[in-house]
């Protein structure tokens, strides 16, 4: 067969004309960083999920970063997290001289396991990340009521979650309304809707969304939208260290347009999904996986558990060799050459746990994950056709 075969990639941002159009405004308007379609970006978004405040940033990482310093987090301290996240999500604590506690994860979600948490509590932990793992809300009801008896912040690391629901009080909300403290999201194109690369941060505490403000900006105290706008000569200064964690206008004229697609897109993402589980009920030994009864996910990632006998890399190989790309599972920080270097723990003491940079035996779920799953594709304009192949390729490698 000579015929050319039709890649299907993991993931593909849904951007078109509108996107396009809206990038001219900013640069036709010659205000390209830090102005009016930054301004109503944040307004939107915070009306999206129905929060207070909304302060758009460079990307999610530095959007963690600040939601730990604007909770208090110093060298020295601990904040309790996962290891089965992308790397940002440890490092953001390195960032602030902490120190990550890892907790395991529940199998079927991926998500930080809440019963775990309250064994790792010590009398130096600052703070609780928590993530949204491929869109999934985590169990944030019972983790903040953990949180609160400790009189411990909680940030949302909603990376992936844009879109996706809690059930509250009888009440479907968005994540990142917040129901923790802070929450933080990525615009990154392997997400949900994208502006290239970006973030925001999202609380219901004006202090510290003035405190974002500030630190996105080198501490600058007079903001680009003041200073443009003034009638008398003013002068800035910088009352603290800040940083260049700036979101351009560019990206937020983009971004306002994803917004908009966004709606659909959630919906088309539940409806593969929702595909993807009725056509693979019948593979024996895959395990699907779960949607707690108080979530609606927005499918950022459709991860699989492969049967026992199925080789991870020999399944991906083949689905690849045919031109589907897959991933595998989350990754784990505490396994990476760079956390053997950056101090980390499990909790206990390293003589009681044996910990290495490539194992932890409190982290064996975390670890499985990694290894068992795989991603499968999942976007926008998949096709029922291009689903159906996936589908019957995957079925062929177990
Ligand atoms: C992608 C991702 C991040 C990092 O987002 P960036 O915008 O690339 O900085 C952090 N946490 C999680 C869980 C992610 O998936």
């Amino acid at each position: 067969m000579s015929e050319k075969i039709q890649t299907i990639p993991i993931a593909k941002p849904w951007m078109g004309e509108a996107e396009a159009e809206a990038a001219k405004r900013p640069i036709l308007a010659g205000w390209v960083t830090q102005g009016p379609e930054v301004a109503a970006f944040e307004q939107e978004f915070a009306a999206y999920v129905g929060g207070k405040y909304a302060c758009a940033v460079s990307n999610c990482t530095t959007a963690l970063h600040l939601a730990l310093l604007a909770v208090g987090v110093q060298p020295g301290d601990e904040v309790i997290t996962v290891s089965h996240s992308y790397i940002a999500t440890a490092n953001s604590i390195r960032y602030c001289g902490a120190i990550p506690v890892f907790v395991d994860i529940e199998p079927q979600t991926y998500n930080i396991n809440p019963m775990l948490i309250e064994d790792v509590i010590s009398d130096r932990t600052r703070a609780i990340l928590v993530v949204h793992q491929m869109g999934m809300p985590c169990d944030l009801k019972v983790i903040l009521d953990i949180a609160r008896s400790h009189n411990l912040p909680v940030i949302e690391d909603a990376a992936c979650a844009i879109g996706s629901e809690i059930l509250w009080d009888g009440q479907w909300e968005k994540i990142g309304k917040p129901h923790g403290d802070i929450a933080c999201f990525s615009f990154h194109p392997r997400k949900i809707i994208s502006t290239g690369d970006g973030g925001m941060l999202t609380t219901n505490n004006p202090e510290w969304d003035k405190q974002f403000r500030l630190w996105r900006q080198h501490g600058m105290s007079v903001p680009d939208t003041v200073r443009h706008g003034a009638k008398q000569v003013i002068f800035e200064s910088y009352p603290m260290l800040g940083y260049n964690y700036r979101m351009t206008d560019i990206q937020a004229a983009v971004g306002r347009e994803q917004l908009k697609r966004l709606p659909e897109i959630v919906e088309r993402r539940r409806y593969l999904a929702q595909q993807y589980q009725e056509l693979l009920a019948d593979v024996p030994g895959l395990k699907l996986p779960t949607e707690p009864s108080w979530a609606r996910s927005n499918w950022q990632s459709f991860c699989v558990r492969l049967p026992e006998k199925c080789d991870q890399v020999q399944v991906m190989q083949a689905m690849l060799d045919v031109g589907v790309s897959t991933r595998r599972g989350i990754m784990c920080a505490h396994r990476e050459p760079a956390y053997s270097i950056e101090p980390w723990s499990c909790g206990v003491e390293a003589d009681a746990c044996n910990c290495q940079p490539g194992s932890c035996q409190r982290l064996i779920e975390s670890e499985q994950a990694q290894e068992r799953a795989i991603i499968l594709p999942l976007f926008h304009q998949m096709t029922e056709q291009e689903q159906e192949r996936v589908i019957e390729l995957l079925k062929k490698a177990c």
